[in-house]
Parts: structure tokens; C-alpha cells; sequence
């Protein structure tokens, strides 16, 4: 019994630890019915992406598949979220 125990205790702390890094609020600004908004948010101004003015959509990246060819001249595979198309693996460094 003392593994399962122990297994258990292992399992709240690290429970515990990912509460804390991923701590979401309830939003604190109100709706149009003067009811709490029911969203989550992770900011620190405790608005969610609706209600913080200063929420910034992540821009939206797309994967696709690279349109690199390897050296044996077979279309790459794999795939890739590069506004050029192409893979890390054929993307020239600067
Ligand atoms: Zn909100
Ligand atoms: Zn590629």
C-alpha cells in the first residue's frame, strides 16, 4: 500500500504545480446583461480576450506541407508553419 501511497502524493503535487502555472481567472468584466462574464483568462489584467482591449489575437498560422524537394528530389514531407512553405530542414538560415 505505501507505493500507491506514495504514487498518489506524487500525483497532487504535480497536479498542484500545473494548477499554478496554467491559473485561469474567471473574467471580471460584466456582460451587456450586467451578468460576469463567464470567461477564463490567464491574463494579468483578468479580462479575457473579449473584454481586454489590449488582447492581441495570435496571428493565424496555418501548416502546410513544406514545398521543399529533398536531395533525392521527392517532395518534402514534412510540415510546416513558415510563411515561406517550406521546412525548417529547407529554410535557409540568413
Ligand atoms: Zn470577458
Ligand atoms: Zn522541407
Amino acid at each position: 500500500m505505501k507505493k500507491l501511497t506514495l504514487s498518489v502524493a506524487a500525483l497532487l503535487i504535480a497536479g498542484a504545480s500545473f494548477a499554478q502555472t496554467t491559473k485561469s481567472t474567471q473574467c471580471t468584466a460584466t456582460t451587456k446583461k450586467n451578468i460576469q462574464c463567464k470567461n477564463t483568462t490567464k491574463t494579468k489584467s483578468k479580462l479575457c480576450y473579449l473584454h481586454d482591449p489590449n488582447y492581441v489575437k495570435p496571428s493565424k498560422t496555418t501548416t502546410v506541407v513544406c514545398n521543399g524537394t529533398t536531395k533525392a528530389g521527392n517532395k518534402c514531407k514534412n510540415k510546416t508553419k513558415n510563411k515561406s512553405g517550406k521546412c525548417r530542414l529547407h529554410t535557409k538560415k540568413d
